[in-house]
């Protein structure tokens, strides 16, 4: 698929119109800083759709985005970042839980952003196994590949491929235009 629209319809806190309104979704997951917001960027040619940072924890709302005016993208906060406030982390995760979890949107497919050269944490295994339980349709992507270490990079990739036992794995990096076309392919 190739990305020709994008735009950002609104942040949101909890439940909104634009999430009944029948339009596919596809969640993006992942932990603070791992990239979510330059996968954004990338995936639909803009610069500055999606607003990139190096202080983990800013965003706490779900941003919707619609592409191509077929399906709303939704960049889940961050999670899982220790320096954050215990009261943000908690409604953080309060919020993606309910949104993934807990309530009973047109919820089209999950797509997990792990750092491929820090590796899984283990909130991200915990996310993972949460959306296995309950059958969503994943893609795992193994974001910033540009930072491994050419002798590291088979062993660092691996470990994602075993802990997604058959799911799809996607090599991705935002700095060096990798993967891009592939995760679009998968994204609708
Ligand atoms: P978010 O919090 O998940 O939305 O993460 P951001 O997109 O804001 O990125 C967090 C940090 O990681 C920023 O400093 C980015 O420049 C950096 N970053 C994001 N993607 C890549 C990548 O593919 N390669 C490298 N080397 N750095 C990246």
């Amino acid at each position: 698929m190739q990305i020709a629209f994008a735009k950002f319809m609104r942040g949101i806190g909890g439940t909104d119109e634009l999430l009944s309104d029948g339009t596919p979704q596809v969640a993006l997951i992942g932990r603070s800083n791992v990239g979510k917001s330059s996968i954004i960027n990338s995936l639909t040619g803009e610069k500055a759709l999606a607003r990139t940072s190096d202080t983990p924890g800013l965003t706490q709302e779900i941003n919707i985005y619609s592409i191509n005016k077929k399906f709303y993208l939704l960049d889940l906060p961050g999670y899982g970042f220790a320096k954050i406030p215990a009261e943000i982390r908690q409604k953080i995760q309060k919020l993606n839980w309910w949104y993934l979890f807990d309530s009973d949107h047109k919820q089209y497919k999950a797509v997990l952003v792990l750092d491929a050269n820090v590796g899984p944490t283990k909130n991200d295994v915990e996310m993972l196994a949460l959306l296995r339980e309950r059958q969503k349709d994943i893609v795992i992507v193994a974001n910033k590949i540009d930072k491994i270490k050419p002798t590291d990079y088979d062993m660092r990739l691996q470990v994602i491929i075993d802990l997604a036992h058959g799911l799809p794995v996607i090599p991705y990096s935002s700095l060096k235009k990798i993967g891009i076309q592939d995760l679009s392919d998968r994204l609708f």
